[in-house]
């Protein structure tokens, strides 16, 4: 029986090994934590369970969507109202999460830019639609989309306040991103589909829908291996119509698998990689990602207002790019006298945040919050900080074009090691989802496997 190893048991690995147990391959899965979901983590803090990491997802995630209903948990997604606000002039001003539209009707914008964004930048985003696509970011770049970062483009196109008003807390808080390195292809992307999209949430945390497909794959045969890293991976030789095992070294061992899957943060591969084809070592080498910090503050009452999203735009704060207050994402707290606020760090910090005890980071950015919520010091009964040193790939201006680069010139070339993980695609669950599921089809047509 064709046996495969999966390394990660992120999104992208848990997609990968339960895709290919559904062609009847048997999957061994390494994850360094205790605990499977990776960067989809749901936590209990203080007696309430809370997502400190990914947040909310658009109805345009059809792959992620279709995962957690195909795994039995299609009632537990909770459309989301997706309010938002931005901290303008002292008080947050009202909008829809990442639409353009509700965004050229805010007050929390400047008329002139509001004004472009009716008159340009949705018409714009209309014209390119189909160069905007979520399954295939490299399109963007044969639009001739992805050569600048999206400050250069914004401040040129419409203003410096689409820029740090706008673009900069949106990209700050869901993507540990900046204007400056990020390219406008990629925003353009985001914004296409803001201008239409539905957002879900999942009531029990994100972490439910990792723990849930990590039980289908155990109980269709699969096994999974926790708290277990992979310390080394070495490709052999095979034959030119056969790619040679693989072998696997972990704490506990070696083993032999005739192909593996790797679904971890690009920069972590190449220290364990053995015998890789000299150009995924090149391509590989080319993936950059922002680490990223999170708080999380459970409070003793709820805040009140109605929004979830509150983003500060550049130059406002120092350390505090959004807060997501968690009984206002539309499904409820398991103590519904509680609150939740979980706090991302500005791009600019992140780097230094990540290395810093928990106490500088959470006296750093408390009073940032303050200024937003008066009084909360006080409503504080536990916090929490979380690190991501790969919070999440940087979609730099050429990016995508080498992304597209990855899918024409394979530069895994006929070896039995595939990659999955969120920067083949974008850094969502989506783009983990479709990363894991475009592995499990690459291995099985190179391993010549007939599922
Ligand atoms: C602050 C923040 C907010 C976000 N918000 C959202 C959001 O609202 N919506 C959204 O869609 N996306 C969001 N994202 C992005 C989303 O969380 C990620 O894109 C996605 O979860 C990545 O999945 P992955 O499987 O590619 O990687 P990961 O989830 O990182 O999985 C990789 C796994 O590999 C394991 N691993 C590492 N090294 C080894 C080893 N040597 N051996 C074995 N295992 C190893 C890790 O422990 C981990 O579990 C957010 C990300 C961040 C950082």
């Amino acid at each position: 029986m064709t046996r495969i190893a999966v390394i990660g048991g992120g999104l992208a690995g848990l997609s990968a090994s339960r895709a290919l147990q559904q062609r009847g391959i048997h999957t061994v899965l390494f994850e360094a934590g205790s605990r499977l979901g990776g960067r989809a983590l749901t936590d209990e803090l203080d007696g309430l369970r809370i997502d400190p990491c990914a947040q909310l997802f658009g109805s345009m995630y059809e792959n992620f969507l279709a995962l957690v209903r195909d795994v039995g948990l299609g009632e537990q997604l909770v459309r989301v109202p997706g309010r938002d606000a931005l901290w303008r002039d002292g008080r947050a001003h009202e909008v829809v999460y990442g639409s353009v539209a509700s965004m050229a009707t805010s007050g929390g914008l400047p008329l002139f830019t509001r004004l472009r964004l009716g008159g340009m930048y949705a018409p714009f985003l209309a014209r390119h639609a189909h160069d905007l696509s979520i399954s295939a970011p490299e399109k963007a770049a044969v639009a001739g989309l992805d050569n600048e970062s999206i400050a250069a483009w914004g401040e040129r196109e419409i203003d410096e306040a689409f820029v740090s008003a706008l673009v900069y807390p949106q990209l700050g808080a869901y993507y540990a991103a900046s204007p400056d390195d990020t390219s406008a292809g990629f925003y353009h992307i985001l914004a296409r589909y803001g201008m239409d999209v539905t957002l879900y949430a999942v009531n029990g945390g994100v972490g439910s829908v990792a723990e849930r497909i990590g039980s289908r794959i155990l109980e269709a045969g699969g096994e999974l291996r926790l708290s277990s890293p992979v310390r080394e991976v070495t490709l052999t030789d095979g034959t030119p119509h056969q790619p040679g095992p693989v072998a696997i070294r972990t704490d506990a061992g070696e083993e032999t698998f005739d192909g593996v899957i790797a679904a971890l943060p690009a920069p972590l591969l190449p220290p364990m990689l053995r015998g890789a084809p000299e150009g995924l070592q090149r391509w590989l080498a080319e993936v950059r990602y922002h680490p990223a910090v999170a708080l999380v503050l459970t409070l003793d009452t709820p805040t009140s207002g109605r929004f979830f999203g509150l983003s500060f735009p550049r130059g406002t704060t120092r350390y505090v790019s959004a807060v997501a207050v968690q009984e206002h994402k539309g499904i409820p707290l398991s103590d519904r006298n509680r609150g939740a606020l979980v706090v991302f760090s500005t791009p600019e910090v992140a780097g230094t945040l990540v290395g810093m005890e928990s106490r500088e980071v959470l006296d750093l950015m408390l009073p940032e919050v303050a200024s937003a919520f008066p009084g909360i010091e006080k409503r504080v009964t536990r916090a929490r900080v979380y690190r991501w040193p790969e919070g999440a790939p940087v979609m730099y201006p050429g990016y995508l074009a080498r992304v597209g680069g990855f899918r024409k010139d394979s530069p895994e070339g006929d070896s039995s090691i595939v990659l999955a993980g969120d920067y083949l695609y974008g850094p969502s669950v989506e783009g983990a989802v479709l990363s894991g599921l475009a592995a499990a089809d690459r291995l099985t047509s190179r391993l010549r496997i007939h599922g």
